[in-house]
């Protein structure tokens, strides 16, 4: 029998704001824990929340990027459960009415709906350490937005797919700053399977919180593969929630399926419910930034880069402004893209903060094009801007630096080296083809990697006969 995966994401996000949702306390990662909790997140008793308003936006322009209706008339909900890093004993969320609905990502060709957009708030954060458990309710409150796709997703790849989409859009309108390893991007899995051409529903099994896209990849593939062969066993999956463990590559039973009755949502009573106009949607939709997909198809045809050179480009908004900036300055674009994916990019620190000018990629690539420097003494160069900031053109000329066109002081270089390497020219002679190699390199190395490549390779050519 043919079966089909049907897939859903629900994908969590924390947004970039300045201070939690509901109080005035700072949203950051990684302080000291509760240093940033205030009565009001600590869920004490009296206290009323105040929505931030900056964090109503980042929804609403995650809504736009996304492609989603945004209602005007929204409300919070609570969320009631018992859990030691929930202070209220409920989740401030959106369930019945959220604020953004009906949008959808395009895979490459196929648009993955998505069902709704809600904005909530986060939960404390547990930390075990041997027999004891400790509490911290820094991220209690912070803001978070909630992205339930359709279940239009039929594999693994797919999913990844989306979920980098998803990431570009969200980084680009500046909604999160999508860094999973701190938890501000968290990924649940939806999987079931049926039967190829029918539209019911399999077993359903959900798979929470996976830390990156490769993982969500694998663990799909393997429940995916799980599923089918119970159904070919003559068994049924269970409906139920797992974890995927990276290092076996498997998924493990967590519990059994929570069913969301059990949850008992209520209106929330202290928030008044969110009434937005619609000149507040045109103002944001107005400033909305230009995303991945428009400024790639810029990239393709005003500077010819490839989808490579895009995809690359596009990982961060700081290497997309930055390619930019480069580009309005330079001669050639797609030799400053170059340089700066192979070049730049590989002297990159885990911050990934670019150490050189964007106007000195642009010096280096344009002497480049002007044919002035070769690719050799570009990459000293970007080492060397990597380190301390100068004015190329006069270090070149200080250092003479300047690429050696004239055929004739090139053949002097290049009788010397054969002279010096008589072994290496008979084996080339003799039919060794990787001699040529070797000798490029001894004329590159005494000319201090200033020969012209491409006239090297024809003069060398012509002396080998
Ligand atoms: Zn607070």
């Amino acid at each position: 029998m043919k079966y089909e995966a049907v897939i859903g994401l629900e994908v969590h996000v924390e947004l970039k704001t300045n201070t939690k949702l509901f109080c005035g306390c700072r949203n950051e990662f990684g302080k000291k824990p509760n240093t940033l909790v205030c009565p009001v997140c600590a869920g004490m008793p009296g206290t009323l929340p105040r929505l931030n308003k900056e964090a109503v936006n980042l929804a609403i322009k995650a809504g736009i990027g996304l492609n989603c209706k945004i209602n005007k008339f929204s409300r919070f909900d609570r969320k009631n459960y018992y859990y030691p890093d929930l202070p209220k004993g409920y989740q401030t969320t959106q369930y019945e009415m959220p604020l953004c609905t009906d949008g959808y990502i395009d895979i490459g060709g196929r648009k993955i709906g998505i069902e709704r957009i809600h904005l909530e708030e986060d939960a404390g954060k547990l930390i075990h350490e041997e027999d004891k458990t400790f509490v911290d309710f820094n991220r209690s409150g912070v803001p978070l937005i909630e992205i339930v796709s359709r279940p239009d997703i039929r594999s693994g790849e797919e999913a990844a797919l989306y979920l980098k989409k998803l990431r570009g859009i969200l980084l680009f309108t500046g909604v999160s700053d999508c860094k999973m390893n701190e938890g501000s991007m968290r990924v649940d899995v939806n999987v079931s399977v049926r039967p190829k051409g029918l539209s019911f529903f399999g077993a359903k099994t959900e798979i929470k919180n996976i830390n990156s896209f490769q993982y969500t990849q694998e663990a799909i593939g393997y429940e995916i593969n799980r599923h089918i062969e119970l159904y070919e066993n003559g068994k049924t999956p269970e409906n139920e929630t797992r974890r995927y463990d990276e290092k076996s590559k498997k998924t493990y039973t967590m519990r059994a399926k929570e069913d969301s009755s059990l949850y008992m949502y209520l209106p929330d009573t202290e928030l008044v419910p969110l009434d937005i106009s619609e000149e507040e949607i045109d103002e944001i939709r107005k400033k909305m930034p230009l995303l991945p997909e428009e400024r790639e198809k810029m990239y393709v045809k005003e500077h010819g880069l490839s989808d490579f050179d895009c995809e690359n480009i596009l990982q961060e908004v700081h290497f997309a402004e930055y390619f930019e900036e480069a580009a309005k300055l330079s001669k050639d674009a797609k030799n400053s893209a170059n340089l700066l994916i192979t070049q730049i990019f590989s002297l990159l620190e885990s911050d990934k903060v670019i150490k050189i000018k964007p106007l000195r990629l642009a010096e280096v690539s344009n002497l480049m094009t002007d044919e002035v420097i070769n690719s050799s003494t570009a990459k000293k160069l970007l080492e060397k801007l990597w380190e301390e900031d100068f004015d190329v053109e006069n270090y070149v000329k200080e250092n003479k630096l300047f690429q050696i066109n004239e055929k004739d002081v090139l053949s002097r270089y290049i009788d010397e080296a054969m002279e010096e390497n008589q072994k290496i020219v008979d084996d080339y002679r003799k039919g060794k083809k990787k001699a040529l190699k070797a000798l490029t390199g001894i004329v590159m190395a005494k000319t201090r990697g200033r020969a012209n490549p491409r006239l090297l390779n024809t003069l060398l050519n012509e002396k080998l006969g």
